[in-house]
């Protein structure tokens, strides 16, 4: 395993890039340290041209690369930029219609994705299969043009104000000798498909982040179908490899460490250059793997790995902010230092779950090395 994979220095395009996207972000100030959605800002990089930069440009992109979208990712995370409109689209589902979508479905959806007009939610959890994404119980039977799902999707990110969903299905019984078989993907139209609902889950914080989705005999045409039928599983674990390493996974508390610098006891100036340290070697490996993908390369296990630091990475921000600078942790505070403090720690719990749990990567990590 190639971990520290030399990272070319950003290409001088890159860098001019870096300069466009800071001097966009300095004219706006965002309200929250870590999540958000905002579809004017969506829109907003979609006009300059900053989504789905990797795409052909008869997609909408700009056939940039994968570096070029690292550095807009790192500015807007570093800002504390709400991007969760177009974020998973942009993300995952594009890359995965672009990969495995049929032509008509790249021509449907990437080009408003790049716009940063059409979001889209993942639709893998179920009450009883979130590390075990091969128990998902939501079925497609097959009918006349088309399949009918039935099942319950859970812990569905901002699925209430997205397009569409792509869902994890199972679309032949389960088979003990090969727990992966039978899966296939599709795309949910949210806004038109009938049989379709979606009920919020409040989070810790008190906002309405997540939602349980149920499908009732909703009809899905044969043209949303992603991919093969069957190959549901390789198709979905290529999408995760995806999530996983981002410069969004440790930047996310990047604001709460920048103003914690400037607020902290003079004895955590220790604790705060080891962040900064840790802060370098994560966004190095980050940008190892954006270097890895653009060379053909598929490091799903160093992304597995890269998750699973960023993430503690990110809660310890948020543990040595409260012994370095304490205050009061209040939501709704006037203090931008306190309301990011409140809003990380909310949220702390959830970063080693998402996407993958510490102890779920841990094994893939040990099974990759050879250890298991
Ligand atoms: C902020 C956030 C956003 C999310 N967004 C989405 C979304 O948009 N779409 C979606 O489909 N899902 C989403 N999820 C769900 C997420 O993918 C699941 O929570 C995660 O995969 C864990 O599944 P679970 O919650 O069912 O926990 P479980 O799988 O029940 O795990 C419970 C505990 O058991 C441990 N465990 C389980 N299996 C093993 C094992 N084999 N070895 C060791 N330990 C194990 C886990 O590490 C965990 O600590 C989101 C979650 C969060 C926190």
């Amino acid at each position: 395993m190639e971990l520290l994979y030399p990272v070319a220095p950003f290409p001088k395009q890159a860098q001019a890039l870096r300069a466009e996207v800071r001097a966009f972000l300095a004219e706006r100030t965002f309200a929250q340290a870590t999540e958000g959605f905002s579809a004017e800002l969506s829109r907003a990089l979609g006009e300059r041209g900053w989504l789905g930069v990797t795409w052909p440009r008869i997609y909408g992109g700009r056939e940039w690369g994968l570096l070029e979208r690292f550095v807009i990712t790192e500015e807007l995370v570093a800002a504390g930029a709400p991007v969760w409109a177009h974020f998973i689209a942009e993300r995952q589902s594009g890359p995965l219609l672009l990969r495995f979508g049929t032509e008509e479905q790249r021509r449907t959806f990437l080009p408003s994705i790049a716009r940063g007009e059409c979001y889209f939610a993942i639709g893998m959890s179920e009450p009883d299969a979130g590390s075990d994404l091969a128990a998902v119980r939501t079925r497609a039977t097959r009918v006349d043009g088309g399949w009918l799902l039935n099942g319950r999707k859970i812990w569905n990110s901002f699925t209430h104000l997205c397009h569409g969903m792509i869902a994890l299905v199972r679309t032949a019984p389960p088979d003990e000798k090969d727990r992966h078989a039978g899966l296939s993907q599709m795309i949910v139209e949210l806004h038109t498909t009938k049989g379709v609902h979606i009920k919020p889950i409040i989070n810790l914080a008190g906002r309405h982040h997540f939602n349980e989705t149920t499908f009732e005999d909703a009809f899905i045409p044969d043209e949303r179908v992603v991919g093969e039928i069957g190959n549901g599983w390789q198709q979905v674990t290529s999408e995760l490899a995806h999530e996983r390493s981002g410069p969004e996974r440790f930047l996310g508390v990047f604001p709460l460490l920048r103003k914690l610098l400037v607020r902290c006891e003079p004895e955590a100036h220790a604790d705060l250059g080891r962040l900064v340290a840790h802060l370098f070697v994560l966004r190095r490996m980050s940008a190892s793997i954006a270097g890895q993908w653009q060379q053909g390369a598929t490091p799903a296990i160093e992304a597995a790995l890269v998750k699973d630091l960023a993430t503690i990475y990110a809660k310890e921000v948020a543990d040595v902010a409260r012994l370095a600078a304490p205050v009061e942790v209040d939501p709704e505070s006037d203090d931008p230092y306190t309301r990011m403090l409140a809003h990380t720690v909310l949220h702390a719990p959830s970063f080693t779950l998402a996407g993958g749990t510490t102890e779920v990567l841990r094994g893939m990590i040990a099974r990759g090395l050879g250890l298991r």
